[in-house]
């Protein structure tokens, strides 16, 4: 393979088309394929295998088996552990070539594929692979001559759905709990980026997890996503998306009464005291919304920054985005590759069409970047006000709606205005402000002087419409669990 600086989309094979079902790559059922574009030339990559409630039939049937009488359960936990080990470690050894496909079925600079994605993918199993022989219940004194313990066991068959943001990282952050609680798996990817999650399939049957335990059906979400959620063989569904596929989601499982756990959109309040240090909020701000195109979950999207340090804020800020290079997300000086698709990129200009309408000032950017792929300029927006569709509506790409502040109470009311509650930040020097707004903003992450820090060990999810349950850490693992009470009369 060509190193990545010189490589190009044409040097990466793509090998994993097909469903991935009880150890087997198979066609869909109906026979039908759907294209994978490339987001920086809008041009088709391959034809995936178009799943729908067929193959997610099939799946979750293997999946069951792989479960109910299958090796993965039953087997030591600690041996469970090291074949997740294993998948880390193959990870890691094909890293150059996941990260090239990562960046060309979602457009990201291969810089940020490299050194934050794939990093953050390796971090998760591993630090999954080490709780699969910690997991435990505990002794409990009840009144009489009991002996009265819990024991936690594996949920059962996992329906887990992902969008196409961070593909190989939402299969890490999935796969890795669910494979060291002892369930099994029926993953349904996002169909614009369905390729690194079929590889990843390919690299867990070679490290010899065995057959039915990981199945993958690409996809659309209403025929193959909206069966993995209706299967009465799949006790648990797992999603990453957005708040209206939950709403609907939890409609569809009422009928199985399914575990829910979701990681929803935000609308993250980034608030800049005066206090602070300039130029690190400056910086903090600026990675925060654009990282990934600005098609972050957990952007800070809102950017509240105190009147009296409007100005000097603003200079630093826009030096940052003006030196912002966009193009071709192979070479290794791009900062910025594409939007997803057609519709992300058509919604994200109709937001700044309506900041324009609704009067807020469009100081950087606005506009489309070249015209061939999804390329939007890095654009923000100033004089927003609380009310503005830019400042209450998800996004989801490139575009900053920066609102001014004068006093402490205003800014925690103000973040808190929104029905959504994922991240938080805060920029100030003064330690009792920040634990101040760290304890009343309403979000389920809350960063102080530093942005999308993020750690396999550290909780993530959400408050309000961002969703319920957390992803990573203890929590993480606990949502792949059930708890049993085993009562035993002494004597
Ligand atoms: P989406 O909800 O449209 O799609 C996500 C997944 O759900 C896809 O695989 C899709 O095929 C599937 N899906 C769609 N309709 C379905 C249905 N009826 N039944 C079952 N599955 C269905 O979201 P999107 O536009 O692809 O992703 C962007 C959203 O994801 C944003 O709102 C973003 O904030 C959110 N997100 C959240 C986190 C987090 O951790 N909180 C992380 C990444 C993205």
């Amino acid at each position: 393979m060509a190193t990545t600086q010189s490589l190009s989309a044409a040097d990466i094979k793509v090998d994993q088309t097909q469903c991935f079902i009880d150890g087997k790559w198979v066609d869909a059922a109906s026979g039908k394929t759907f294209a994978t574009i490339n987001p920086a030339t809008e041009q088709e990559i391959a034809q995936v295998a178009e799943g729908d409630a067929e193959d997610v039939d099939r799946a979750a049937k293997a999946a069951r088996k792989a479960f109910d009488s299958g090796p993965w359960r039953t087997m030591d936990a600690r041996d469970r552990g090291r074949l997740m080990y294993k998948l880390a470690d193959r990870i890691e050894a094909d890293m150059e070539e996941l990260a090239a496909l990562e960046t060309l079925d979602n457009g990201k600079p291969i810089t940020e594929s490299r050194t934050a994605d794939l990093p953050l993918v390796i971090d998760a199993i591993r630090y999954y692979a080490g709780y699969a022989d910690k997991i435990h219940g505990s002794t409990i004194p009840i009144r009489g001559n009991h002996l009265c313990y819990t024991r936690r066991e594996a949920v059962g068959v996992a329906g887990q759905i992902i969008p196409w943001n961070f593909p190989m990282l939402m299969t890490a952050w999935k796969w890795g709990p669910a494979l060291a609680a002892g369930c099994t798996i029926v993953m349904k990817p996002a169909e614009q980026t369905p390729l690194t999650c079929l590889r990843m399939a390919h690299l867990a049957q070679e490290v010899g997890i065995p057959d039915g335990v990981i199945n993958v059906v690409p996809g659309f979400g209403p025929t193959a996503g909206a069966a993995v959620v209706k299967h009465p063989q799949i006790d648990k569904v797992a999603f990453t998306g957005e708040h209206r596929t939950a709403q609907i989601i939890t409609r569809d499982s009422a009928e199985t009464l399914k575990r829910l756990t979701f990681e929803l959109g935000g609308k993250s309040p980034n608030v800049i005291f005066a206090d602070a240090d300039l130029d690190a909020a400056a910086h903090g701000a600026y990675v925060g919304l654009y990282l990934n195109q600005g098609q972050c979950c957990c952007a800070g999207s809102r950017l509240f920054v105190e009147k009296s340090v409007h100005e000097p804020f603003m200079e630093k800020l826009t030096a940052l985005t003006s030196s912002r290079r966009l193009g071709n997300p192979f070479s290794p000086d791009t900062d910025q590759g594409p939007q997803i698709d057609q519709a992300q990129f058509d919604k994200i200009l109709s937001y700044i069409d309506k900041g324009q309408a609704e009067g807020a000032e469009c100081v950087q950017g606005g506009k489309r970047h070249g015209d061939v792929g999804y390329f939007i300029e890095p654009t923000i927006f100033d004089g927003v006000t609380d009310q503005m569709a830019i400042a209450q509506d998800e996004i989801f790409g490139p575009v900053l709606s920066v609102l001014t502040f004068d006093d402490h109470e205003e800014i925690i009311r103000r973040a808190n205005d929104t029905f959504y509650g994922l991240a938080a930040a805060v920029w100030t020097r003064d330690i009792s402000k920040a634990h101040d707004y760290a304890a009343r903003v309403r979000a389920g992450t809350v960063w102080v002087n530093c942005y999308d820090v993020f750690d396999a060990a550290a909780p993530f999810g959400g408050f309000k419409m961002s969703g319920y349950g957390r992803e990573l850490g203890e929590e993480g693992l606990k949502a792949y669990t059930e708890s049993k009470t085993v009562t035993i009369a002494l004597g």
